[in-house]
């Protein structure tokens, strides 16, 4: 068995998974999905309108307006937000306008009302007959115009994009009640192994609570898949089978395992995948986490993740969250390393290497350190570290003060 770069089994893996289905859902339950299409925006905002409280004026007749010579004002309208003004304003007249509300005909610029006589803000306040400018406003000032955010037909949203909060607040801005965006994609997990037992079980000399589990199960969700899970497969050919045909009965899009795939490890999984598909078994020139399988059962794809915890985790963020992040949709399943610094130095083996760092600014500058012993077993040192630092395949030690990539978890 040759070893695989992690980017080649990346790619190979990438090239089994295509978006899933796309459906038309309310915006008030697509935060967190992917939109399935672009979104065309139309004049935002839709009315030229006013960004103070305060006088719409013609500021050609403020023009000597100053504090020791104030220029007096008919007020002739009172213009709140959610009003729509029918006035034409004429010379040496003014209307009191709020935040928001829509700029009269005639008007070309927003006196503030603190720079007037007029200094009650306070909502169901009659407006004054008259008013006292005591400054100039230039043309157009405090108007926020129709269009000035976007236009008509600018191309705002796009296909294959994470609905944030400001998004979606942008969707209702334009009156877009209902969305089409991809479908949660469902991955069904399993874990194997003898020694593994529920995490209520009391435990039996040998046998660990299996708790790749909760730590998988919280990684897919949080990459916007549902979780079907599967529960623990015993090292025993039918059960496993029985689990991976619960799989395609409920219409996973993706199977993941962990465990039962190093070398030497008995592989029932590889039996049951290939009863019913295919299966190959990659060693990829990474660590923690060489070991890994990939294949199909019933056209289903499936990625056999590593037992250890951390190899686990690592396996999932390198493998997973891309094939993921492919079948909801995403454009972009690429992760962004942040580039820091090195706060020791750091010896590999030559592989890829993912290993869990600490990493903390001082100064403006991100420095790393690791969180101790790096075994793949050691999932406290996981939950130490709030960053994954890559040294790069072919690197066998980066000095302190040295560069590495790292990813932010
Ligand atoms: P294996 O790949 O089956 O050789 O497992 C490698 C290591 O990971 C062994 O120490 C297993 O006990 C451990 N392991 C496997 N599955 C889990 C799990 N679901 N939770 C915790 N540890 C596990
Ligand atoms: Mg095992």
């Amino acid at each position: 068995m040759n070893l695989l770069s992690v980017h080649e089994a990346q790619e190979r893996i990438l090239s089994h998974f295509k978006p899933v289905e796309a459906e038309t859902l309310p915006l008030t339950v697509c935060a967190g999905r992917v939109l399935a299409t672009d979104i065309i925006s139309s004049d935002l905002p839709l009315f030229d309108n006013s960004s103070m409280d305060g006088f719409a004026v013609m500021a050609g007749d403020l023009v000597n307006a100053t504090p020791a010579s104030p220029l007096t004002l008919r007020v002739v309208a009172d213009i709140p937000a959610g009003s729509a003004p029918d006035i034409i304003l004429a010379h040496g007249q003014a209307a009191r306008i709020m935040t928001g509300a829509p700029i009269p005909k005639g008007a070309d610029a927003v006196l503030m009302v603190e720079d007037t006589d007029f200094h009650n803000r306070n909502a169901g306040t009659a407006a004054p007959a008259t008013v006292k400018a005591f400054k100039s406003v230039k043309t157009g000032e405090n108007i926020r115009t129709r269009g000035m955010d976007a236009n008509a037909g600018q191309k705002i949203l796009f296909t294959g994009s994470r609905l944030r909060a400001q998004d979606l607040g942008l969707l209702a801005m334009l009156g877009v009640s209902h969305l089409s965006v991809y479908r949660k994609p469902k991955a069904a997990l399993l874990s194997s192994g003898d020694e593994l037992m529920p995490v209520e079980s009391q435990l039996k000399p040998g046998q660990i609570h299996d708790s790749n589990s909760y730590t998988l199960s919280a990684l897919i969700a949080q990459a916007g898949c549902e979780v079907l899970s599967l529960g623990i497969a015993p090292d025993e050919k039918d059960a496993i089978q029985s689990l991976f045909d619960r799989a395609i009965a409920m219409q996973a899009d993706l199977i993941i395992s962990s465990a039962g795939v190093s070398v030497g490890a008995l592989d029932y999984i590889k039996e049951v995948v290939e009863s019913n598909g295919k299966l190959d078994f990659w060693r990829v020139n990474m660590r923690p986490g060489k070991p890994l399988a990939f294949g199909d059962y019933g056209g289903v794809p499936f990625m056999g993740l590593p037992g250890n915890p951390v190899s686990a985790f690592v396996g999932f963020e390198v493998f997973a969250r891309p094939a993921i992040g492919q079948l909801a949709g995403l454009k972009t399943v690429t992760r962004t390393a942040v580039r820091v610094r090195l706060a020791e130095a750091i010896e590999s083996d030559g592989r890829e290497s993912y290993l869990r760092a600490i990493i903390e600014e001082r100064t403006g500058t991100l420095f790393a350190k690791l969180t101790g012993h790096q075994g793949s077993g050691n999932l406290l040192s996981l939950v130490q570290a709030n960053a994954l630092l890559i040294v790069p395949a072919g690197v066998k030690s980066l000095p302190i003060s040295g560069q590495a990539d790292a990813w932010i978890l």
